[in-house]
C-alpha cells in the first residue's frame, strides 16, 4: 500500500509538469510494485492466476520500470527490447511454476531477477558519480546495494530451504526482509530527487558563473576562481600570471563574413586555448572579444611561452577552418602578481597597459608588463 501511494505521489509530481520524464517511470514503478505486491499479499483470497504469476509479473515489470527511469535519469540508452525480453521470460518461468510446489522457485526467481535490478541501479550511481560528478550518486548506491543484498538474502533462504510456504507469515524471517524492503522503498523514493536536486542546482551554478557561447568563465566566475586561489594561496603561498587576450581585427571580421561567422571564431578560441592550458589554469570570457587566462604557479616568463602556445594554436584551428578573407589573430598582455595579495583589478590594469603595448606594436604578439618582466 505504502509503494502504490508512493507512486501516485510521484506521478502527481509529473503532471505538475515542472519535472522532466523520469518521475513518469518512478512513480509507474512505484505503482507496479506496490500493486504486484498486494496481488501477492491476497493469495487464497483472489484466484491464483492473479495473484501467483501476474501480481508477481506486475511486481516485476515495475522493478524493471525502476531501473528505466534511473536510466532515463542519467541520459542512457533505453534498451526497450531487454525490458520486454526478461518480462516474456519472467512470465514464462512464473507460469510453469504456477502451483503450490512452484513457491520456493517463484521466490528464488523474483529474488534474482530484483538483485540483479538493484545492482543495476547501483552501477548507474557509479555512473552518475563519475561522469557528473553527482555526490548524491552515493546515496542511491547506499539505498539500492542494500536491498540489493537483501534480495540475494532472501533467494539464498529459498534455496536452503528456509522459506515457509507463507511470504506473510509471522513467524518468519520474510516478515522481517519485507518491512525493511519496504522502508527502502521509501527512502529510494528520495534518492532520485535529491540528485535531480544536485543537477539543477550544478547547472544553475555554471549557468551563473559561465558564459553561455564559448563555455568560458564570465566575470562572475572569474571573481569566484580568483577568491579560491587566494584562499589556496594563503595556506600555500606562490604567484600566478594572468594573460589578457583580445582578437585582432574582429570587428572587421564580423563586418566582412558575419556575426554567426565572429561567434564561431569565438568558440574557436576558447577551444585552441583549452587544449593549451592545464586543468588547474582558468579562462574567462571579460566581455568581446576579449579573455582573461589565470595560470597559477607560473611566472610571467613562463606564461609567455604559453601565450604564444595558445596563439599558434589559434592560427592552426583557423588554417583549419579556411575560407577566411580577414584572418584574425591575437594580441595578448601579461602581468604577474603573489596569488595571496595581488587584486584582481591590479592584475587586470597591468595586463590592459601590456595589451596595449602589444596592439601599438603591430598586434600578433605577446607582450609583459613592466613590473611582471622585473620579477
Ligand atoms: P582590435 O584589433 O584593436 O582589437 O580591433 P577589433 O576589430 O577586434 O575591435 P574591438 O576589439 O574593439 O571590437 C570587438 C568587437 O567584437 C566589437 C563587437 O561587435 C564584437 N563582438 C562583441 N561581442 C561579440 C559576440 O558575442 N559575437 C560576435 N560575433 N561579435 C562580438
Ligand atoms: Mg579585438
Amino acid at each position: 500500500m505504502t509503494c502504490t501511494l508512493l507512486g501516485f505521489v510521484q506521478l502527481l509530481a509529473f503532471a505538475t509538469g515542472r519535472f522532466e520524464r523520469w518521475p513518469l517511470w518512478w512513480g509507474l514503478s512505484n505503482l507496479l510494485i506496490g500493486i504486484g505486491t498486494i496481488g501477492i499479499a491476497l493469495r487464497g483470497s483472489i484466484p491464483d492466476l492473479i495473484s501467483i504469476p501476474l501480481a508477481n509479473l506486475v511486481s516485476w515489470s515495475g522493478y524493471l520500470l525502476t531501473l528505466y527511469s534511473v536510466r532515463t535519469f542519467a541520459g542512457r540508452p533505453a534498451r526497450l527490447p531487454i525490458y520486454v525480453a526478461a518480462v516474456a521470460i519472467a512470465g514464462i518461468l512464473l507460469l510453469l511454476w504456477n502451483d503450490p510446489e512452484g513457491f520456493a522457485s517463484r521466490v528464488i526467481l523474483m529474488s534474482v531477477l530484483a538483485a540483479c535490478c538493484d545492482a543495476a541501479v547501483v552501477r548507474e550511481g557509479l555512473n552518475l558519480m563519475r561522469r557528473e560528478r553527482l555526490v548524491s550518486g552515493s546515496i542511491l548506491i547506499g539505498l539500492f546495494a542494500p536491498t540489493a543484498l537483501l534480495f540475494a538474502a532472501n533467494a539464498y533462504l529459498a534455496v536452503s530451504g528456509q522459506l515457509g510456504p507463507d511470504l506473510f507469515a509471522p513467524s518468519e524471517p520474510q516478515p522481517w526482509l519485507a518491512v525493511t524492503g519496504t522502508a527502502f522503498l521509501l527512502l529510494r523514493g528520495c534518492a532520485l530527487l535529491l540528485l535531480a536536486t544536485e543537477r539543477h542546482r550544478n547547472a544553475l551554478v555554471s549557468l551563473a558563473n559561465q558564459d553561455a557561447l564559448t563555455g568560458a568563465l564570465n566575470r562572475n566566475g572569474l571573481e569566484g576562481s580568483i577568491a579560491l586561489l587566494a584562499a589556496e594561496a594563503t595556506r600555500r603561498p606562490h604567484s600566478l600570471a594572468l594573460l589578457l587576450i583580445d582578437i585582432d581585427h574582429f570587428k572587421q571580421l564580423n563586418d566582412t563574413h558575419g556575426h554567426a561567422a565572429g561567434d564561431q571564431i569565438l568558440l574557436l578560441f576558447a577551444d585552441a586555448a583549452r587544449s593549451e592550458l592545464r586543468a588547474s589554469d582558468v579562462l574567462a570570457r571579460q566581455g568581446g572579444d576579449e579573455f582573461v587566462v589565470i595560470l597559477p604557479h607560473l611566472t610571467a616568463a613562463e606564461a609567455m611561452g604559453v601565450a604564444n602556445r595558445i596563439r599558434a594554436a589559434f592560427g592552426r584551428v583557423l588554417a583549419d577552418w579556411g575560407g577566411l578573407t580577414v584572418k584574425p589573430t591575437l594580441s595578448i598582455g601579461i602581468a604577474e602578481g603573489d596569488a595571496a595579495e595581488a587584486p584582481l583589478a591590479t592584475l587586470l590594469q597591468q595586463a590592459d597597459e601590456a595589451l596595449y603595448r602589444s596592439k601599438r606594436l603591430g598586434r600578433n604578439r605577446a607582450e609583459l608588463h613592466p613590473a611582471a618582466a622585473a620579477g
